[in-house]
């Protein structure tokens, strides 16, 4: 049985933990949290007292952890000095490139032949306990089998983004797209009601010209209109909106370290921001719809 230290069981790492025990696999868990570790137990996981122990003997390390820092000081202080010779190491969270780029170096410089991955995933907490999240990977073309095997108790879909990095990189730019394609889609809707239009044959007809969108017709802001959607539960759940400000973020910042040019990224950015200011951090990122209403914002 392949054995899987999981590091950082929160909303997203403890389903996803739960679905490899589900599938069989020996899961040495650990996260600083005792009440998330005890969750992780009673779905199967054994619980580790410290991270290092988790890890030491596992033929696979998941990390699934906040940010970019958090990935530095695990894979420094914990992964790199206690995995063993020839581990896979496959990070999931969502990270800054250089951050995914530098522990990927780091790994290959520490003399245990491992093999890394960045490997974030698409798909929200519901995804996660459902193992059906959608999985894009930076690693070498040789180690990709290896990987999407690992991944797979927890998958709808594992892709190849490219080489160290490319995971990170691919969901970022994917995340800008759709919160600038979600204001632009929230942006024409506001509109046409201020021109009388009804917002259903708004979509009716807007969804089969080309103004048509996945923000449109799969995720569609406004209540009752298109497949069922946050818009139809006052915007709870779903995509947090400080969660895409978090991606626009990172988005932002591989963007100046590379030079790109994005100022549809930026006012993204800003309007989500001005969101979570308000103390709406939490509702669907689709609720930017009321802010457009509301008419407060200039541009
Ligand atoms: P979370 O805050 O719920 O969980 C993070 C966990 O990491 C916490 O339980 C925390 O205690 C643990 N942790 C932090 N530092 C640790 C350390 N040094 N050692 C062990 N455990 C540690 O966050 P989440 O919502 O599960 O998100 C995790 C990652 O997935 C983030 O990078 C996020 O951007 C990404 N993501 C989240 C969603 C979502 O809908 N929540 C969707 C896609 C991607």
């Amino acid at each position: 049985m392949q054995s899987i230290a999981f590091i950082g069981l929160g909303n997203m790492g403890g389903g996803m933990a739960a679905n490899q025990a589900k599938a069989g696999r020996d899961v040495r868990a650990f996260d600083l949290s005792a009440d998330a570790l005890s969750k992780a137990q009673a779905a199967g996981c054994t619980s580790y007292a410290s991270a290092a122990e988790a890890i030491a003997g596992a033929d696979a390390v998941i990390t699934m952890l906040p940010a970019g820092k958090h990935v530095r000081n695990v894979y420094a202080g914990d992964v790199l000095p206690h995995a063993k010779d020839g581990a896979l190491l496959v990070d999931c969270s969502t990270i800054d490139v250089e951050s995914a780029r530098a522990v990927a170096a780091l790994a290959s410089e520490a003399g245990k032949s491992f093999r890394t991955a960045d490997a974030p995933v698409s798909g929200g907490t519901a995804a996660a306990d459902a193992g059906t999240l959608a999985f894009m990977v930076g690693c070498a073309d040789i180690d990709f089998t290896d990987v999407e095997t690992v991944l797979e108790p927890m998958s709808r879909v594992t892709l190849q983004a490219g080489d160290s990095g490319a995971g990170q990189a691919a969901k970022i730019c994917n995340n800008m797209l759709l919160g600038i394609s979600m204001i632009g889609t929230c942006e024409a809707f506001a509109l046409a009601e201020k021109l009388g239009l009804d917002a259903q044959r708004f979509y009716d007809i807007s969804s089969q010209s080309s103004g048509q969108n996945w923000s449109m017709t799969s995720y569609c802001p406004v209540k009752g209109v298109g497949p069922d959607s946050p818009a139809d539960r006052s915007f709870e759940g779903g995509f947090a909106t400080d969660m895409m400000l978090k991606d626009l973020r990172l988005a932002k910042q591989a963007a100046i370290a590379s030079g790109g040019v994005t100022p549809l990224g930026g006012q993204a950015e800003a309007l989500y921001a001005m969101l979570s200011e308000q103390g709406l951090g939490a509702k669907d990122f689709s609720s930017v719809i009321e802010l457009l209403k509301k008419g407060t914002v200039t541009g």
